[in-house]
């Protein structure tokens, strides 16, 4: 089945390196106009953008801490007047600040919660209005399976990850009677500045516990944004896909 997301207009927050990059890329390759959200690294959100136009594709690099209600809502009115609507928006955005709680101080868990959690919360409801008053729209919140499997130095992020997967049957339920499906994809072990400091130490987690016996690249996780986003997955709404290689 091929995919054709032409005429939509979509939102990738953190979409200038990692798995954002690579859905940002895949849904431009479907044909969408891609907004490209960065907080720090605009040479790389540049390169993004001028990735799509080489191929012929639309797409605009927008500087946005997604933790600011002001910041979001000045982007989404931006892309509203410089492509006319938004349709499709991926709550991509993610930091890690993986400490044991008694190390942990209250900065380290109002930062993730805040980029993590309130950045979900302020682009949802900024993209959500015109999505509503257009009866069709896509949200698709990037969770982890850190929401489900327990790991020690990650409470901070962990809880956010189950918001989100909480935040997401809520919405869904809120959204569906107005043509909005909300889902979210729950990545396994995936290759990125994210989880570089992993990888020394991940041998022996990838040879036992991951049935494809290997770690998920971008790449791996971006074809289920695109499906998600498409009509094909309009009868999918309020679930946490997982994509992890089969971990066991
Ligand atoms: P990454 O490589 O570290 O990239 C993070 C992205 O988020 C960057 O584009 C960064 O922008 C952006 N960002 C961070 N804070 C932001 C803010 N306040 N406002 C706007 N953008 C911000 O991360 P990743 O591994 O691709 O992860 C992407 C998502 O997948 C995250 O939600 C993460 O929790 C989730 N996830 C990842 C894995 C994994 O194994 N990698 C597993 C499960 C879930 P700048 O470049 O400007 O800093």
């Amino acid at each position: 089945m091929k995919i054709d997301l032409s005429g939509k207009v979509a939102l990738v927050t953190g979409g200038s390196r990692g798995i954002g990059r690579a859905i940002a890329l895949a849904l431009a390759e479907a044909g969408a106009v891609v907004t490209v959200n960065y907080k720090e690294s605009e040479s790389m959100a540049n390169g993004v953008v001028q990735e799509i136009e080489s191929k012929g594709g639309r797409a605009l690099a927008y500087r946005a801490d997604v933790g600011s209600s002001e910041k979001v809502a000045a982007m989404v009115d931006g892309i509203l007047s410089r492509f006319g609507n938004l349709d499709i928006l991926v709550n991509n955005a993610g930091i890690i600040r993986d400490l044991l709680l008694l190390q942990m101080e209250e900065r380290d868990w109002l930062g993730v919660l805040r980029t993590n959690l309130d950045g979900v919360y302020h682009c949802s409801r900024s993209a959500a209005k015109g999505m509503v008053l257009r009866r069709w729209g896509r949200i698709i919140n990037l969770s982890s399976i850190a929401a489900t499997n327990a790991g020690k130095g990650q409470s901070n992020y962990a809880a956010s990850k189950g918001a989100i997967n909480a935040f997401t049957r809520s919405l869904a339920c809120e959204l569906g009677p107005k043509g909005v499906t909300v889902n979210a994809i729950a990545p396994g072990l995936i290759e990125t500045d994210m989880t570089q400091k992993i990888f020394p130490y991940a041998d022996g987690f990838v040879r036992d516990r991951i049935a494809l016996r290997r770690p998920g690249s971008p790449e791996d996780v971006a074809p289920l944004a695109v499906f998600l986003a498409s009509d094909g997955a309009g009868y999918i709404t309020g679930q946490v896909i997982t994509v992890d290689g089969g971990i066991i």
